[in-house]
């Protein structure tokens, strides 16, 4: 077995301290990987806090890692020692079911096995993520890193970037669409520069004009504030595409009317309570309400590649492990520019 030094969190809301555990020997088509960063995600507070329901705790969060390859079982044929790779939110799936075969393990009908807070296959096993300095994982759910760019800043793409890029794509973000995405914070904040680098018009909306500057810097084409009920009269029928990635409570209903005829507004946030729909929000229009979880394996490959190409990072804020807790409540305060990464040497 691996020794590994992590930081766990032992019940739900507890705050996050020093946990040493063991990860497997890599078998056949395993790489071990030393992990150089790690991103913090909303999902690791709201798994955390067991906002959502089910979690398993001890908990070592984190499923934006980057690192190196420092070992490769026999089998392995696409990595190498000294390779820069990246894990994002799942380590493995059925590999047999229609969505796994169509390279979408995300919606493995078996469950993926997410990269924290799940079970290996063999169904006992407790993974754990990416606040920790070792990671063990299948070649086949590994992603290849771009080199072009700071690495540091690359870790957030593995959740968030692909989060945004998969509806982005999917629903054809491009010249002549008009986007809007809700929320800047860590999502948001990639999603604009990759919607820009689609070629689409881009107008954040964002609860205060307090980020209105950055907004712009990211690539956005508007800003408004959502506290302005004035914005939800001068953007109605606006948009082909919304992409909502508000962790709270938000009332659909008003996002929706802001939908042109036939558009569509993808819900990526994931809040911890139920909200209400009036049929009437989407029968006026024609319109479609869908969610998105994050990317599969080929997508994710293709994120990465999008965004060396187009010179893409995050904007990132670096912490040593010790801040992770102080980094918790900032991000619960909307207090981020845009994503904290963990800088994982710190341990
Ligand atoms: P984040 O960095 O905290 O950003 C969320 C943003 O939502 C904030 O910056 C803020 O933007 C806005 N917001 C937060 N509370 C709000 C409130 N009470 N009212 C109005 N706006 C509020 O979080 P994140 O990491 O981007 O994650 C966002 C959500 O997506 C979380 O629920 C997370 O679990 C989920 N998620 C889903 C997937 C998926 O696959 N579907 C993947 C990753 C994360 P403004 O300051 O601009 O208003
Ligand atoms: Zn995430
Ligand atoms: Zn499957």
């Amino acid at each position: 077995m691996i020794q590994v030094k992590g930081y766990a969190a032992q019940k739900a809301s507890a705050p996050l301290a020093p946990y040493s555990f063991q990860r497997r020997d890599p078998r056949d088509h395993d790489v071990v990987i030393d992990i150089k960063y790690c991103g913090i995600c909303h999902t690791d507070i709201h798994q955390v806090n067991d906002g959502w329901g089910g979690s398993i705790y001890p908990m070592v969060p984190g499923h934006e890692i980057v690192g190196v390859v420092s070992e490769v079982g026999p089998g392995v044929t696409r990595y190498k020692v000294g390779d820069k790779v990246g894990v994002g939110c799942f380590v493995d799936s059925c590999r047999k079911c229609s969505s796994c075969q169509r390279g979408l393990e995300q919606y493995c009908q078996e469950g993926m096995t997410t990269t924290y807070n799940g079970m290996e296959r063999d169904g006992k096993t407790v993974t754990q993520g990416g606040y920790s300095n070792k990671i063990v994982v299948d070649e086949n759910y590994v992603l290849r890193m771009p080199t072009n760019l700071a690495f540091e800043s690359l870790a957030p793409l593995l959740c968030a970037g692909v989060t945004l890029y998969s509806p982005l794509t999917h629903w054809k973000a491009g010249p002549e669409k008009k986007v809007g995405i809700v929320g800047l914070g860590g999502l948001g904040h990639i999603g604009v520069k990759i919607a820009h680098a689609l070629g689409a018009e881009v107008t954040v909306l964002s609860h205060s004009l307090s980020k209105q500057g950055d907004a712009k810097k990211l690539g956005a084409d508007k800003f408004y504030a959502t506290s302005d009920p004035k914005t939800f009269e001068i953007l109605k029928g606006y948009f082909d595409l919304i992409i909502n990635t508000v962790s709270s409570e938000i009332d659909l209903n008003s996002y929706l009317d802001l939908l042109t005829l036939d558009g569509t507004m993808v819900l990526v946030g994931i809040p911890e309570t139920q909200t209400t729909l009036g049929a009437f929000s989407l029968v006026s229009a024609r319109r479609n309400l869908s969610g998105s979880l994050i990317g599969g394996i080929k997508e994710t490959q293709e994120m990465l590649d999008f965004c060396s190409k187009h010179n893409i990072t995050c904007d990132v804020e670096l912490i040593p492990i010790q801040k992770v807790n102080e980094a918790y409540q900032r991000i619960l305060k909307s207090d981020v520019r845009y994503r904290f990464v963990i800088d994982i040497k710190s341990l």
